[in-house]
């Protein structure tokens, strides 16, 4: 059972250094478009959700050439807070599009573990009571997570 809670805020200085880190080796260009309430908060373990918000960061990167925009946005729907990446680059294939959130699937080859995206949702789903997704078309991918925010009265 999982008792803790977290702040964008604080949310966002673990994203800001992670970011931090993938920029300099990564060679993309970031973008962060936060249009969310500093102080809302959220159920869980922050770490979790930033090892969900990583993966899909890393997945971005791998999908994206040199130079690339990367787009880290959130913004608030209803009750909930939605958090996406989106990245330039081609679309994912449709036979791999519905097996994408599956264990071990992969066009990465050795390099990858196709565990990223499965992991990834269990973890959504299990720990968040969120949801995640994704829309692909010829120009560009973006991943969304959703999941509640704590009511405050
Ligand atoms: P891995 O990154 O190890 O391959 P993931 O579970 O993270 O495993 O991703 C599974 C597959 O989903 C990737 O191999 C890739 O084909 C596809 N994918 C994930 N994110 C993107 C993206 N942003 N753009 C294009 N394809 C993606
Ligand atoms: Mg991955």
């Amino acid at each position: 059972v999982e008792e803790s809670c977290f702040s964008i805020k604080e949310l966002e200085e673990k994203i800001t250094l992670l970011m931090a880190f993938e920029i300099k080796k990564s060679k993309c260009v970031f973008v962060k478009k936060l249009d969310i309430d500093s102080n809302d908060k959220i159920k869980g373990d922050i770490n979790s959700l930033v090892q969900v918000l990583n993966n899909l960061i890393s997945n971005a990167i791998e999908a994206s050439k040199q130079g690339n925009v990367i787009t880290l946005g959130a913004y608030k729907e209803e009750k909930k807070v939605i958090f996406y990446i989106k990245n330039f680059g081609q679309k994912i294939p449709e036979k791999i599009q519905r097996k994408i959130f599956n264990k071990m699937v992969t066009t990465k080859g050795k390099k990858g573990t196709g565990l990223g995206l499965y992991i990834s949702k269990s973890i959504i789903k299990v720990r968040f009571n969120g949801e995640i997704g994704f829309e692909t078309n010829d120009k560009e991918t973006t991943f969304f997570v959703k999941i509640p925010l704590i009511e405050e009265d």
